[in-house]
């Protein structure tokens, strides 16, 4: 700006000289011609007056020497040069120079001039005698018959005539100083008043390409200067409104894909990786954020998967299969792969959603294997009837100790059967959410003597010692039935799996904000490799022994299921031959009352 300002002033300066030159040029001209004629028609009214006076005072030419003194009267008042001279151009009188030095003046054009007729001869040149510049002006002298007898002339220096003083030239050179002083002075002020909101405009829109949105434009100038300024600080003002508006998008889209249950994984045109969610991380059980500009390849390890972004960048095509990749578990996904367009123009980039569909898989398969294992199951004792039944019909039916025998067996299978399908029905109903729960403060060791009095005579015939231990007398909200079906299984098994003579005890205690009920008997206890699966349906370790025990493999499950519904846990402890203790942990307030509805 400071350089458009210097030209702006050199500009003007320039402008300014020019002017100045030509004004002075054509006011001196003015001035001179003025002056001229002025003094020209002053030195002749000068002229005429004493041509009228000198004018018929003599008869002929010989008598001119006789005007001489009449001339040197005229000198006193007259202070310019006079000549007289005759009509052969020879000067017979001069005012300023002695007429003996001067030549012959006939050649000169003023007095040319009166001698071819005319009323007034004028020139202005360098005198030859004075040796300066003059305006001469002549008239022809009369007698008293008019006839022309010689001729008077006046002259004057040109630059006296002209009068364009030093005064002048000095009062011009101050006006020209003055006017430039104020013309740079002015011309500065302008500059600076329209340069430096420019210069802040400029500032502001530097500063807006820069992405600094909230510069604005703030000096006051001229209304145009403002218009533009105000027009930047609406362009910023939208910038700024858009900007926010993308960032606010951005960060919705950022938290919509962050919590997408789904794991997302962004690839640009190079197979790079540019963005991902952390459900993606928790598929993969990678941290992911590290690699990102990295190629994918070192991030997937499945051939299938990559396979199928390969194909999605060689079709430009969505793509879509399940995919099984081989983490640390096998994980089953379905993965999508989405071209959508790039950054760039003419590219396409590909979204990788992987949806973890592994759980879901894994419960088809228990639902299979629970129709599977429940016919399995079902069919032992439907099969047991059947024989029975057939060998009773086919004649056993006479022999009546066998037919004690046999009738005792089959009410014991249909007993099972019953209690199967009961616990097959409890299961699918709890699976359905069928269960309204009905929550209430319980007095847990209430609940354990329930299930003692159930237990009491299957413990007894196996002298079993039934022990609850309840000092604090906890309490906790829950649904009565459910916490006494959780113990009845858990005091059932533990009952079945103690050898004669042992003891089973109950003990309730708070923890934290916790009811802890421990199932723990000196029985058979579990293996460890099996203890993981005991909770699984159908479950069991020893198949004989707990068909004998009445067991359907479903309990723990049940118990399992009923523990999870109530916002609790189950922790299993045992070792083989030295028993088993079964530790359910309860909140003492139940958040969710009820099961939502089916
Ligand atoms: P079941 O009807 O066969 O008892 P459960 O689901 O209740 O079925 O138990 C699954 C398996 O866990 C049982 O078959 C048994 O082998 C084992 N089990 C359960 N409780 C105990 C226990 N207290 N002591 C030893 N083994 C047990």
């Amino acid at each position: 700006m400071r350089q458009l300002r210097g030209r702006i002033l050199l500009f003007f300066l320039i402008l300014f000289g020019a002017f100045s030159i030509i004004f002075f040029y054509i006011s001196s001209n003015v001035f001179t011609d003025q002056g001229l004629n002025q003094q020209a028609s002053g030195l002749e009214a000068q002229l005429r007056t004493l041509q009228s006076q000198l004018d018929g005072t003599i008869s002929d030419s010989t008598e001119l020497p006789e005007l001489i003194n009449d001339l040197k009267r005229a000198e006193a008042v007259i202070s310019e040069r006079i000549t007289l001279i005759s009509l052969t151009g020879d000067v017979i009188y001069d005012t300023h120079v002695d007429q003996s030095e001067l030549e012959n003046h006939l050649n000169r054009p003023e007095i040319q001039a009166v001698l071819s007729g005319e009323d007034l001869g004028t020139y202005d040149r360098i005198s030859s005698s004075t040796d300066d510049f003059r305006y001469y002006a002549a008239v022809p002298l009369s007698n008293a018959d008019g006839e022309r007898i010689g001729i008077l002339r006046l002259s004057k220096r040109v630059e006296e005539m002209v009068g364009f003083s030093d005064e002048l030239v000095r009062y011009f050179l101050l006006f020209i100083t003055i006017s430039l002083l104020l013309t740079i002075l002015f011309t500065f002020y302008w500059t600076k008043r329209i340069g430096d909101p420019i210069e802040e405009i400029k500032h502001v829109a530097k500063k807006l390409s820069h992405r600094k949105y909230d510069a604005r434009y703030q000096s006051t100038s001229y209304r145009e200067i403002d218009s533009l300024g105000g027009t930047i600080n609406n362009l910023a003002g939208n910038l700024q409104g858009q900007m926010q508006e993308i960032a606010q998008n951005d960060k919705r889209m950022r938290e919509l894909i962050n919590h997408l249950v789904i794991g997302v994984l962004l690839l640009d045109e190079n197979r790079q990786i540019t963005m991902v969610n952390p459900v993606m991380n928790e598929i993969l059980g990678e941290n992911l954020y590290g690699k990102i500009g990295h190629s994918y390849l070192e991030v997937f390890k499945s051939y299938g998967l990559n396979q199928l972004i390969e194909a999605a960048y060689e079709g430009n095509e969505l793509q879509n299969r399940e995919v099984s990749l081989l983490l640390q578990d096998e994980k089953i996904v379905d993965a999508n792969i989405v071209p959508i367009p790039g950054r760039l123009q003419n590219t396409t980039n590909y979204i990788v959603l992987l949806y973890d569909i592994t759980e879901i898989r894994r419960l088809e398969k228990v639902r299979t294997d629970f129709v599977a294992n429940a016919s399995h199951e079902l069919r032992t004792p439907i099969t047991a009837l059947k024989g029975f039944s057939e060998t009773l019909l086919d004649g056993a039916l006479e022999d009546r100790e066998v037919l004690i025998e046999f009738l005792e067996i089959m009410l014991k299978e249909s007993s099972r059967l019953d209690l199967m399908v009961q616990d097959i029905l409890q299961l699918s109903k709890l699976e359905q959410k069928q269960i309204r729960l009905n929550v209430e403060s319980i007095k847990a060791g209430a609940v354990a003597r329930e299930v003692f009095q159930i237990l009491q005579q299957k413990a007894e015939l196996k002298k079993i010692d039934l022990m609850l231990i309840d000092e604090e007398d906890v309490s906790l909200e829950v649904d009565h039935d459910q916490l006494k079906q959780i113990v009845l299984n858990l005091v059932g098994n533990a009952v079945s799996y103690t050898p004669e003579k042992g003891t089973v005890r109950v003990e309730i205690s708070y923890q934290e904000q916790e009811a802890v009920i421990k199932v723990i008997d000196n029985g058979i206890g579990i293996p460890p490799e099996e203890q993981s699966r005991v909770f699984e349906r159908f479950y069991r370790v020893d198949k004989a022994r707990s068909r004998n025990a009445g067991g359907t493999g479903l309990g723990l499950s049940i118990v399992k299921y009923l523990v999870d519904n109530l916002n609790g846990y189950i922790e299993l402890n045992s070792q083989v031959g030295k028993g088993t203790t079964f530790e359910v942990h309860l909140p003492l307030e139940f958040k969710n009352k009820f099961m939502p509805p089916n």
